[in-house]
C-alpha cells in the first residue's frame, strides 16, 4: 500500500471494536474530538490533483487506503461520497482500499453505475469478533465486488471464517491486535486458527501486528507499537509466506515520526531510515 486518502475525518463509535479507536486517541492527543466529523477540504480531491504540467500527482499504479480516520460508509458523509465515487472512477489506474464496519449501508450507497463492481476497488469489511463477522460477512458475500477482504482488527475474540472462506470470494484476511490506548489482548491461538483456515482455502493472510498485549502459551507479552509488526512477521503467520529469517528489529522505528500512525513497518522507507 502506498498512501492514505482521508476525504473526511471523524466518526461515531459503532460497535465494540471502536472502544479504543485509534483515531479518537490520536485526536485527543491534539485536543480534538474524534466525534467531530468534517470534510477534509485540503485533501478531498487528492486522487485527481494535477501538477503544473498536467500529470496526476498520485502516480498510476498507486494504491490508496481510503478513510483511515473514519468509515467510508459513514452516514454523515453521504453528501460527500458521490464526488469521491466520481474521482475513483476517473482514476481507474489507481487501486482504492475501502474499509467499513457499516456493512448494512454499503449496498444502498454504491454508485448507480456500479454494475458488477469497479475494477479498482478492494472492499474490506472489519469484524472484531464472531458476532460481528456473522453479521457483516454474509452481506459482503452478497455484494458484487471484484476484490473482497476481511479485517479482524482489533481482534478481541476468537473468530472462525471457515464457512465464508470456502465460498472462494474472500481474497485476503488481515489480523491486528489493539494498540494505542487499547488493552484487550490478542491470542496467538486465534491468529493461528485464521491462518490455518486461510491456508486451507488458499486465501492470503496478513498478520499485521500483535497489538499491545499478545498472549502465547499462557504468557502475556507487552509489545511497544514499533515492534508489533516485527513480532507479527516473526511469527511466520503470513500467506503467501514472506519468510521470517531475514527480519531484523531495526532501531529506526524508535525515531520514526510516523511511528504513532503507521500500521507497523515493512521498512517502507517513509521514516527516512
Ligand atoms: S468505525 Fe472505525 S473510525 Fe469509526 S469509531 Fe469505529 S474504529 Fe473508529
Amino acid at each position: 500500500m502506498n498512501d492514505i486518502w482521508n476525504p473526511w475525518h471523524g466518526c461515531n463509535k459503532y460497535s465494540e471494536g471502536c472502544k479504543y479507536c485509534y483515531m479518537y486517541y490520536l485526536d485527543s492527543q491534539r485536543d480534538k474530538k474524534g466525534s467531530d466529523i468534517y470534510k477534509v477540504k485540503t485533501n478531498f480531491n487528492l486522487p485527481v490533483r494535477k501538477t503544473r504540467s498536467g500529470e496526476y500527482k498520485i502516480p498510476s499504479g498507486s494504491e490508496l487506503r481510503v478513510c483511515m480516520t473514519s468509515d467510508f460508509f459513514l452516514e454523515e458523509a453521504d453528501s460527500w461520497r458521490n464526488d469521491v465515487w466520481k474521482m475513483i472512477k476517473e482514476r481507474q489506474d489507481v487501486t482504492f482500499w475501502l474499509q467499513t464496519k457499516r456493512a448494512d449501508r454499503v449496498k444502498a450507497n454504491l454508485p448507480d453505475d456500479w454494475g458488477s463492481g469497479y475494477n479498482n476497488i478492494k472492499l474490506t469489511f472489519t469484524a472484531e469478533n464472531q458476532k460481528r463477522a456473522d453479521e457483516r460477512i454474509p452481506i459482503l458475500l452478497d455484494i458484487p465486488v471484484k476484490y473482497k477482504a476481511v479485517m479482524c482488527a482489533p481482534m478481541i475474540g476468537k473468530i472462525t471464517l471457515d464457512k465464508y472462506l470456502k465460498t472462494g470470494q474472500i481474497k485476503l484476511v488481515l489480523v491486528d491486535g489493539e494498540n494505542y490506548d487499547g488493552d484487550r489482548p490478542l491470542y496467538y491461538d486465534w491468529v493461528k486458527l485464521l491462518y490455518d483456515e486461510c491456508s486451507k482455502y488458499n486465501v492470503d493472510f496478513d498478520f499485521i501486528g500483535t497489538g499491545n498485549f499478545f498472549i502465547k502459551d499462557n504468557k502475556t507479552y507487552r509489545v511497544v507499537k514499533a515492534y508489533q509488526r516485527v513480532m507479527a512477521l516473526k511469527s511466520g503467520l503470513q500467506l503467501p509466506n514472506i519468510g521470517t529469517t531475514t527480519i531484523k528489529v531495526q532501531p529506526k522505528c524508535k525515531q520514526c515520526p510516523r511511528r504513532h500512525s503507521c500500521n507497523g513497518c515493512r521498512w517502507c522507507g517513509k521514516c527516512g531510515g
